[in-house]
């Protein structure tokens, strides 16, 4: 392949709507490949458990420890599937500090929770199983009070400590839990079919459709654990109210937190008849909501959240071809808030689609600088000293872009390249192995799985 046919395998060359209009940082291969293993095997490796919350004995294909590590391992790839951490320390310091005083309270208060902000407008919240929860900014600024930040908080909890996630995937993808769980245990990070498996795992975690009957048990959860923390319970069918009311006006920011938890007419009289009846109290008082403290704590998000809509429409128009309407809506993103590292990868694209490396390597710099930790920046610098053919700093970016989301094909794709070029065949042909399972389809995929053959000949 020679260097023009490039743009044909660019990460920026396949940006499909994700969950939340992200380029999707998952392989696309979704059938189960290890029919392999028998359910024999499977019911070797787990039993029974008691479900924490109703205390009942269950059939559990997945233990406690099994939960976390997948959760773990999923967990950055969620994040930047939806749009890399939010960064306004304050804010993050916050939100996990009233996530933690929620889970101290809850059914399973020794799960290492955590509590991301992701900067996105779509309103989304998810947990993942073990513990980590993630809330956007754009739902976060449709709130008044931290009893609602609580409430959601305490659903998504909820979630979790009935083990409503690992129930689900412990069902249709007991064959590949070992897998991931294995490799994790292993050596702490995945190969091939370990890759494969985990990317189709962490893909339905984030498309998980949980049932009426299980939003209604989450919204209760979320209540109960709002009144042992001191908030008021009001707060849980205020965020449904929020919601509703969202959902009326602008139903496709909606559409990716409405997917995974289900919002109908009945969830919010039952969470109002629940209000009522187990914390009668509490219905008519208006304090325990903080609504101050709420208002300091999101200054900063409130008067930069517009920022998003630059962003948003600046994506769109990349999306399109658009570069010079891209260009300058990035531009009007980071001129409301300059802190946010994507913003400053999207100016970096559009200047890698104009063929300037320069500029384009300045902004992801940028990036880099404000979240050393965001898959897309490590990615894409990775990807911009490679097109400069400055290897060695290619394959740094890029071994850090493949430490914080393994099942990216893009990252593992150039990272083989940057090694080819260095003369490290061994390492190359991993790589470009990696990049193959994980997306054998698709033109990287392919490029891919001939180069490594075409090194194994050689060696
Ligand atoms: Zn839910």
């Amino acid at each position: 392949m020679k260097g023009n046919s490039l743009s044909l395998v660019s990460p920026f060359a396949r940006r499909g709507r994700g969950v939340a209009g992200r380029p999707s940082v998952f392989g696309l291969r979704l059938a189960s490949l290890f029919i392999v293993a028998t359910l024999a095997l499977a019911q070797a490796f787990y039993g029974c458990a008691t479900n924490p919350v109703t205390g009942k004995s269950e059939f559990s294909v997945i233990s406690e420890k099994d939960e976390i590590a997948l959760g773990a391992q999923a967990y950055n790839g969620a994040i930047a599937e939806i749009g890399g951490e939010y960064n306004d320390p304050v804010l993050s310091a916050y939100v996990n500090d009233v996530g933690q005083s929620l889970a101290k309270v809850s059914h399973r208060p020794n799960l290492p929770y955590e509590f991301t902000v992701v900067g996105s407008s779509v309103m989304n919240a998810f947990a993942l199983p073990g513990g980590k929860i993630v809330i956007t900014t754009g739902l976060l600024s449709k709130f008044d009070d931290e009893a609602e930040v609580a409430g959601v908080l305490g659903h998504e909890i909820g979630h979790v400590t009935a083990r409503h996630a690992a129930r689900m995937i412990s069902r249709s993808y007991l064959f590949q839990i070992p897998l991931i769980v294995g490799s994790m245990y292993a050596q702490g990070k995945g190969k091939g079919e370990e890759l494969v498996a985990l990317s189709s795992v962490g893909l339905a975690l984030l498309q998980l459709k949980y049932s009426r009957a299980q939003e209604s048990q989450a919204d209760g959860l979320g209540m109960q654990y709002e009144a042992k923390a001191g908030y008021n319970p009001k707060g849980m069918v205020e965020v449904l109210e929020v919601l509703q009311s969202a959902h009326e006006k602008e139903p496709s920011a909606l559409e990716g937190m409405l997917m995974t938890h289900p919002l109908t007419s009945s969830r919010i009289s039952d969470a109002k008849t629940m209000l009522a009846k187990d914390y009668p109290s509490w219905q008519s008082r208006e304090d325990m909501l903080f609504a101050d403290r709420f208002k300091s704590k999101t200054e900063r998000l409130m008067t930069h959240v517009g920022a998003f809509e630059h962003y948003d429409a600046a994506e769109g128009h990349y999306q399109k071809g658009e570069l010079d309407q891209a260009l300058q809506e990035y531009r009007a993103a980071i001129e409301i808030d300059g802190a946010q590292p994507q913003f400053h990868c999207g100016v970096g694209e559009v200047y890698i689609k104009k063929d300037d490396t320069p500029n384009a390597m300045k902004s992801f710099e940028r990036a880099k600088e404000l979240d050393p930790e965001l898959f897309r920046g490590r990615l894409d610098l990775g990807y911009a000293q490679f097109l400069a053919e400055r290897y060695e700093p290619a394959a740094g970016e890029l071994e850090a872009a493949v430490a914080i989301v393994p099942t990216s094909p893009s990252a593992q794709y150039f990272l083989g390249r940057s090694y080819e070029k260095l003369g490290r065949s061994a390492e190359a042909i991993e790589s470009y192995e990696n990049a193959a399972a994980l997306a054998p389809d698709t033109e990287i995929g392919k490029d891919a799985g001939q180069r490594a053959a075409a090194l194994k000949a050689a060696g």
